[in-house]
């Protein structure tokens, strides 16, 4: 935990503003050495995969979405997915960073079988689906985090990434990714309105706490667009 009101966390801060670029990348690099002298720099090559880029979160920074039924709305299918993997691999990649929107379309199983997919077919490290998709998950289909997470290792994903956090404070997070997981509640899904329609529609129960959506499974729409 960072007490934010020590002297030494106030001294970071003040250096932060005031140094230049050069300045603080110099002293970055001396505090790697300090806490990794060995003389060892080591990368991967993987390749980013966006499995879909439907989403229902709204996130006002993101030019990548596009909301359900939107004509430039896709989903990988699961062969141009292998295909991808195919390709990192002839470039010698080891690792997908497969991510995607918060699809209200795509069913539980789907990501279970894409995950069985690939290490049956495809086989690689898959690091993959954000912190926010599994928040997403579980309130879409009605699971603890835990179970979302235990069931996608089971069926071979590897590690997942850090990413969806872009900022921590809940009020600025309120402004710009309201609807994502909050910074303090890991379940904290909020209210989707393409769930809510596909749920009113399907006829099933409301969801079981605010912001949660149920279970209901619609059908999946695939397509063949391109993807960064
Ligand atoms: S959750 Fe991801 S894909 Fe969806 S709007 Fe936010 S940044 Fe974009």
């Amino acid at each position: 935990m960072v007490d934010r009101t020590s002297r030494e966390f106030q001294s970071y801060v003040d250096l932060y503003q005031r140094a230049s670029l050069l300045e603080l990348g110099r002293l970055a690099h001396q505090a790697r050495w300090r806490l990794h002298p060995e003389n060892v720099v080591t990368y991967i090559i993987d390749r980013n995969i966006n499995y879909t880029n439907v989403c229902v979160a709204d996130c006002k920074f993101c030019a990548f979405y596009r909301r359900p039924k939107h004509g430039e709305g896709y989903v990988l299918s699961f062969e141009q997915i292998g295909r991808k993997i195919d390709e990192l691999k002839a470039l010698g990649g080891v690792q997908i960073l497969i991510q995607g929107g918060h699809n209200p379309y795509i069913p539980f199983a789907w990501y279970l079988d894409l995950m069985r997919y690939i290490k049956r077919h495809h086989p690689i490290h898959i690091h993959g689906f954000s912190p926010s998709e599994v928040d997403f998950f579980a309130g879409r289909f009605g699971m603890s985090i835990e179970t979302v997470i235990r069931e996608l290792v089971a069926a071979g994903l590897d590690s997942i990434p850090g990413g969806g956090g872009e900022i921590l404070v809940q009020e600025v997070r309120d402004r710009v990714a309201k609807k994502k997981a909050g910074a303090g509640s890991p379940t904290a899904s909020s209210t989707c309105s393409a769930c809510e329609r596909s749920r009113r529609k399907a006829g099933a129960s409301p969801p079981s706490s605010a912001g949660r959506c149920s279970p209901s499974t619609p059908s999946l729409r695939t397509s063949r667009r391109p993807t960064r």
